[in-house]
């Protein structure tokens, strides 16, 4: 193959990930897992994270920092990359700092003021989703924030870090790490072994 055609092929194969939706690119990307050790073994590396490195991206240099990491060992690996339960996002627990995450912890409310003239406000508010309405774009001040009193382009007033959602479904066999993440807060809560 010249190189011309080499770079070619890149460049489809480029626009054909591109093109992808993510139960495709799941499934794909399982199923390059299982046909490829060396493809499972970049995996690993990028996408589970040792305990000892989670704690010392927490802080903790009691972990010490020449451990080195065998990501082959699962059964002390967790899941690098959560979906925070407050702002939604996909976060990196190792980078899952204090100021991480910001969010409001109350309602997007519409302010009826805003809109005298909208038939839609006055009789039937009801029905307008103030999470995708149009009217955020032209009249963001429309949209209040009860925790806060800020409008719906403010993008939290807590900050704080990230809170992983639900633990992996028990048939992945990896657990999230939400007691490691939260290692610095004054809760005391107990650490659940998930035995069976
Ligand atoms: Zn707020
Ligand atoms: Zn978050």
């Amino acid at each position: 193959m010249s190189d011309q055609a080499g770079e070619r092929s890149k460049q489809l194969l480029v626009e054909a990930i591109d093109k992808l939706d993510l139960p495709t690119l799941q499934s794909v990307f399982k199923e390059m897992c299982a046909a490829s050790e060396d493809f499972r073994q970049e995996a690993s590396a990028r996408l589970l994270v040792t305990e000892p490195a989670l704690k010392r991206a927490a802080g903790d240099e009691d972990s010490g920092p020449n451990k080195k990491q065998k990501l082959e060992d699962a059964s002390t690996a967790y899941s690098r990359y959560e979906s925070c339960q407050n702002c939604k996002q996909v976060f990196d627990v190792t980078k899952n700092t204090k100021k991480s995450c910001r969010y409001h912890e109350g309602q997007l409310e519409l302010d009826p003021d805003v809109f005298p003239d909208d038939d839609q406000v006055e009789m039937d508010p009801n029905s307008i989703d103030v999470e995708t309405d149009d009217r955020r774009r032209t009249h963001p001040h429309g949209f209040i924030w009860d925790c806060c009193d800020e409008d719906c382009n403010n993008k939290g007033c807590i900050v704080e870090r990230h809170v992983a959602a639900k633990p992996f479904p028990k048939r992945v066999g990896i657990k999230s790490a939400p007691e490691i993440i939260e290692i610095e807060d004054d809760d005391d809560e107990e650490e659940d072994d998930e035995s069976e």
